[in-house]
């Protein structure tokens, strides 16, 4: 039986890693579908202390993994889908395999949204529909282009492209931007950036091969329908919280996050079990934040296995 099993290694869980390693927990941390989490697919992390040039995403979260592993941490790749909190020993499933611990911090992150428009799943993940302008942007180099979203992350993502692409689309549903000032104005003012508002992704047209050629856009105040020409098409539309395994156990909100209890961040219901990072905060969403909350939810859980042995 493990001390501590700390589920994701975003900068939630590496945190906690961190900090449970060093009050020599000897922590197992599980990996899920996203080694790293959702920052190995940023390109450059300009709002994190203490890198006043910035840093990239993939780097700062090997570092954290570093800095765990180096105070004794132990990672394992299982991605947890059922667990079993009602006994004293907190049962963890992946499959047919079983963990076990005393206490259990869930950092298991945000998954990104999908349209769920026709073409797009015939399409993600190598035909020219994708959610990673790091991951894919460079396969994209002297092409055409559409980011959809208009939030931090598709003004990032659009940004970025601008270093391949030969042109930049990005469709928003609205006529203004959400995301931040800066990042809105640094996006409006690019020249190979163009604004479609007012606009949605109807369909996702194949070539012959079945790779991405076009999208068909529609106007939603008029609902005129027109054919963008477009090899990649990238979703930044937000995020959904990946806490399936925890439905009916823990409480979640309207849009699927875990809800903290008792004033606290990072507590629930269950004592022994805590949460940090993207699945239970919907509001900041931000590595520091992240980062804090795993730091938070590792002191706790430090604490009550102190009084509890
Ligand atoms: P977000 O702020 O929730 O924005 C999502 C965007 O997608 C919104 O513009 C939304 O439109 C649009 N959208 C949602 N569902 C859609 C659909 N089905 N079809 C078309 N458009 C849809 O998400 P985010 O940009 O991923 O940012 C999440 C959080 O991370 C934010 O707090 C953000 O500040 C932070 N972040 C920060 C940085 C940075 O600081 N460098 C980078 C990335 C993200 P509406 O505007 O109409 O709702």
């Amino acid at each position: 039986m493990e001390n501590i099993i700390i589920l994701g290694t975003g900068c939630a869980g590496f945190t906690a890693g961190i900090y449970t390693a060093r009050a020599n927990l000897n922590p197992l941390i599980l990996e899920g579908r996203q080694p790293g989490g959702q920052l190995t697919t940023t390109s450059e992390v300009e709002n994190f202390p203490g890198f006043p040039e910035g840093v990239d995403g993939y780097s700062l979260m090997d570092q954290l993994r570093k800095q765990a592993t180096r105070f004794g941490a132990k990672v394992e790749n299982a991605f947890i889908d059922k667990v079993d909190f009602s006994g004293e020993t907190k049962l963890l499933f992946s499959g047919d395999k079983k963990f076990e611990a005393k206490a259990v911090i869930i950092a298991t992150g945000a998954a990104p949204r999908l349209l769920d428009v026709p073409g797009e799943k015939e399409m993600y993940g190598g035909k020219g529909v994708t959610t990673c302008a790091t991951c894919d942007g460079a396969f994209y180099r002297g092409m055409e282009v559409i980011v959809v979203g208009g939030g931090d992350s598709a003004c990032e993502e659009a940004l970025f492209l601008t270093r391949f692409c030969s042109k930049v689309t990005l469709v928003h549903r609205r006529d203004q931007l959400r995301a931040s000032q800066i990042m809105a104005e640094r996006t409006q003012a690019h020249e190979k950036i163009n604004i479609v508002w007012n606009s949605a992704i109807k369909e996702i047209l194949p070539d012959e091969e079945g790779k991405t050629r076009a999208v068909t856009l529609e106007n939603l105040n008029s609902g005129e329908c027109s054919e963008t020409p477009a090899k990649g098409v990238f979703i930044a539309i937000g995020h959904l919280p990946n806490t399936q395994p925890f439905v009916d156990i823990l409480p979640l909100d309207s849009n699927g996050y875990l809800v903290p209890e008792n004033g606290s961040q990072v507590h629930t219901s269950i004592p022994g079990i805590y949460v940090a990072g993207d699945c239970a905060d919907h509001v900041y969403r931000q590595a520091i934040t992240a980062a804090g909350m795993g730091c938070q939810a590792a002191i706790e859980a430090e604490r009550w296995l102190a009084e509890n042995k």
